[in-house]
């Protein structure tokens, strides 16, 4: 009784009731609103990608695999991989023309590559460019499993998002971005991002309008 007394010296009358019932209906229009602009597909529109492509006969299922691997560990958003038609042998004239191709919605390139003829060079990048050339046909060595074979891919990979991006070389031989110089390194080395380096290379993917995924566990920031 006294509560309500309390509460009727403040709003609680009769046209309270009226003004306390239409907060509450406008409170839930606008959670609704702002849970639908969560979910609608302009927002997820709104950021950036990589885009993962392959040219030549480089297995689909290997691509896609790579790209899923890119995605998940980075927590940034990358395009669904596709393939590009290239005939060029050379791995930078693969890098200019697959290049060609990037989309609108895409910041940066990592092209997986099987170049008619057998180049040594494990890949190609030009400093400050936008692709990067990963030459899977060198990393298919007489004898390696499948699964080294795709560890190898996925390394080179983030090696290249990181580079892409504008981070360095990193000295933790565990982060993808150590610079190795052997196969048998390559094969040492992890391939995820250290967390010193995953949190500066969202940084930086963040500031070129890369998407980042907020529910991801690896987003460092
Ligand atoms: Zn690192």
């Amino acid at each position: 009784m006294r509560a309500s007394q309390r509460l009727a010296g403040h709003f609680y009358d009769s046209k309270g009731e009226d003004t306390m019932r239409r907060i509450s209906v406008l409170t839930m229009v606008a959670v609704v609103f702002c849970m639908l602009c969560a979910l609608s597909p302009a927002g997820e529109a709104a950021g950036k990608a990589i885009a993962v492509v392959s040219v030549g006969p480089v297995d689909e299922a290997l691509v896609e695999r790579v790209a899923a691997f890119a995605r998940g560990n980075t927590a940034l958003r990358v395009s669904p991989a596709r393939k590009v038609e290239c005939s060029e042998t050379s791995l930078d004239a693969i890098g200019k023309k697959a290049l060609e191709s990037l989309g609108e919605d895409e910041v940066v390139m990592v092209v997986l590559a099987w170049p008619d003829e057998a180049v040594e060079a494990h890949g190609w990048r030009l400093p400050e460019s936008a692709v990067s050339v990963v030459n899977v046909r060198s990393l298919k060595t007489d004898g390696v499993t499948d699964e080294v074979f795709a560890r190898r891919v996925e390394k080179q990979t983030m090696l290249s998002i990181g580079m892409l991006l504008g981070m360095e070389a990193c000295p933790n031989p565990q982060c993808a971005l150590w610079d190795y110089s052997t196969l048998e390194e390559l094969d040492s080395k992890g391939r995820n991002h250290c967390p010193p380096c995953l949190d500066r290379l969202q940084k930086k993917a963040v500031e070129k309008g890369v998407e980042l995924d907020l529910d991801s566990p690896f987003r460092m920031r």
